[in-house]
């Protein structure tokens, strides 16, 4: 499948849908994104991820996006591939401005575009960075086009056979994946880091509070090699197990409680498209 595009109002052939070589949010990273899961044509949970485009938008003071606009190119990119399975990616910048100046001046650029994604295997590999997430920064908690951070902690997992690299903050305590949220089991207890960890206000880390229930913790780091079970969330691996952490094997994932946890966001999603 060709991705499809929406870039500012209208849907654009890939090959040449251009953005300016001056756009802020590919100069200095002055820009949000939400990645959304499209399924046959519909988008899951729109409404929360435009809610959280524009909680990022505001953080870090760009324009107040026009949400019924950004709604609209989702949908016209959904029915250019009404059978995909995929990620809608939204991309909302500060705009075009020559290097130096503080923000864009042309207004604020809007993408969508339509990817397909793999299918995700049940269980993956983690490994714990060295490096911390700052629960007390200027960006903390925003979903900034800002990623060379996660980018880095990436590529150190895969070169240990593993797909996500989990951060502690600048205390020590457990915070989240670099596209991900994290839940872990001790003595038969679902726990998940609270948002005053740093980490990002996950859409699947709110819909398994929500439907599944978990204890905010703060928890150390090392808590994950005494787990029971470890799982992570997003949009992109819903519930997914760890069945690693580093050097650490969490035999017969996905356990008892990961399973449960994910049998249970699986039927509220199937019966609810935008909960
Ligand atoms: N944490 C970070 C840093 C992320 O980038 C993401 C998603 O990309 C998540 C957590 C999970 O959020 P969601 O469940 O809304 O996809």
């Amino acid at each position: 499948m060709k991705p499809a595009i929406w870039l500012d109002g209208s849907l654009r052939d890939p090959d040449s849908a251009m953005v300016s070589v001056f756009d802020h949010g590919l100069t200095v990273g002055d820009g949000v994104f939400e990645t959304v899961k499209a399924t046959e044509g519909r988008a899951f949970a729109l409404t929360r991820h435009l809610r959280r485009l524009a909680r990022s938008a505001a953080g870090l003071g760009l324009p107040e996006p026009d949400l019924d606009e950004v709604r609209r190119g989702c949908e016209e990119v959904l029915k250019a591939h009404p059978a995909a399975f995929g990620r809608l990616r939204i991309t909302y910048t500060g705009g075009i401005s020559p290097l130096g100046s503080d923000r864009g001046t042309a207004g604020p650029t809007v993408v969508v575009a339509l990817v397909e994604a793999a299918r995700r295997p049940d269980a993956t590999a983690v490994v714990t960075v060295p490096w911390a997430r700052n629960e007390r920064g200027a960006l903390t908690g925003l979903k900034t086009t800002s990623y060379g951070e996660n980018v880095v902690a990436l590529a150190r997992a895969r070169e240990h056979d593993a797909t996500e690299a989990l951060f502690g903050n600048t205390v020590g305590a457990l915070c989240e994946g670099t596209g991900s949220n994290v839940f872990v089991v001790l003595d038969g207890q679902l726990h998940t880091p609270p948002l005053s960890s740093g980490c990002l206000a996950g859409i699947t880390r709110a819909l398994v509070l929500e439907w599944v229930g978990a204890k905010e913790t703060d928890l150390p780091l090392d808590a994950l090699y005494r787990a029971e079970e470890v799982f992570v969330t997003s949009t992109t691996r819903d519930v997914q197990a760890v069945h690693r952490v580093d050097g650490h094997t969490l035999p017969g994932a996905p356990g008892p409680v990961t399973a449960e946890a994910l049998r249970i966001f699986v039927e509220r999603a199937a019966a609810d498209i935008d909960p």
